[in-house]
């Protein structure tokens, strides 16, 4: 599907293979003021992806040829999955920043930092049969996303003049260490990719980024960034996944008090037996998680846990090499 935002932007939605993710993945293609367009994101590297994009470009008249920049907005496969296909048809710099190039270099998924990850989901409690899983589904990302050679690092700050509009490079670490969205102050319109979608919550993942426990707190620095966001004066957000939509504020506030919730049931539980590990949390939070969500449901678990530990209302301690949580 294509559709005109108004600004010189086309969007092109490109199915995913995951309902998770909250809808099609947007890819964005702006008018560049030289003439050829910038794509902010990149869709997926999947046949079903390719062939979406290909359409999409078709219908605004446009080539992959006609590519002058291309934006990575995070480095999740469904945002970064064509880069490197449209970057060889264009010859086109990818910009990204510097906190995510290790996922779309592929460098975030060699054996050593895979090992890291088992040793760290271990430590966290979960039990050797489940880490299989996590690997297993590591290694699914490259048949939907082929890695990078040549990035360039997107600054925070940055403005991006386009044909019609102007934005601003907004670094809002979370969802990932390295996510940006685009803010055209000017027109109020915020291009959020994963940071904020209108039904689905952001998934703040565990990232180690190459160190043995996470120093990027993803959760703790998603709220910071939602609080942010929530006090830009947005009319208009144009989403990574499904329809734009306006009304951010009371998205936010719902997420927040979402995750709030959340918080008071781990204390909770915590007040009920202490010390336990994310991993003993983990099914009680998600009573029906199946074995393969383990990446997902331990890195909501933890996020949340480091929040209450930066609130100081849980205290964290190491036992035989785990790490465990009580209530203060
Ligand atoms: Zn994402
Ligand atoms: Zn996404």
């Amino acid at each position: 599907m294509t559709s005109t935002l108004g600004l010189g932007v086309t969007r092109i939605a490109v199915p995913v293979p995951f309902p998770e993710a909250g809808g099609p993945a947007n890819v964005y293609v702006i008018e560049e003021e030289g003439g050829g367009v910038a794509m902010f994101d990149a869709g997926i590297g999947t046949r079903e992806g390719k062939e979406a994009l290909e359409h999409g470009f078709a219908k605004a008249g446009l080539s992959f040829g006609d590519v002058r920049r291309i934006f990575v907005s995070h480095g999740h496969l469904d945002h970064y999955g064509y880069a490197r296909a449209a970057q060889e048809a264009s010859g086109a710099p990818v910009f990204v920043h510097v906190r995510d190039h290790d996922k779309v270099t592929g460098r975030d998924r060699t054996p050593k930092r895979l090992d890291l990850y088992a040793a760290y989901l271990s430590k966290l409690g979960a039990r050797p049969s489940l880490l299989e899983h996590v690997r297993v589904h590591f290694q699914d990302f490259r048949r939907m996303a082929r890695p990078l050679e040549q990035v360039e690092a997107l600054e925070p700050g940055r403005v991006l003049k386009f044909k019609h509009f102007s934005a601003e490079v907004l670094h809002l670490p979370g969802h990932t260490p390295g996510l940006v969205c685009l803010w055209d102050r000017e027109n109020q319109v915020l291009f959020s990719d994963d940071h904020l979608l209108e039904r689905v919550s952001p998934n703040p993942l565990l990232d180690l980024e190459g160190h043995d426990e996470p120093v990027h707190k993803a959760l703790v620095e998603y709220i910071r960034s939602a609080r942010r966001v929530r006090e830009l004066p947005v009319q208009l957000v144009a989403p990574g996944h499904a329809d734009p939509f306006s009304g951010h504020v009371e998205i936010i506030d719902r997420l927040l008090f979402f995750y709030e919730k959340r918080q008071s049931r781990l204390l909770e539980l915590l007040r009920q037996r202490s010390p336990q590990s994310p991993a003993d949390l983990a099914p009680q939070i998600f009573p029906n998680a199946r074995e393969h969500h383990l990446y997902l449901t331990l890195s909501e678990v933890m996020g949340n846990l480091e929040v209450l530990e930066a609130q100081r209302r849980v205290a964290r301690s190491e036992r035989a090499g785990r790490i465990v949580f009580e209530a203060v």
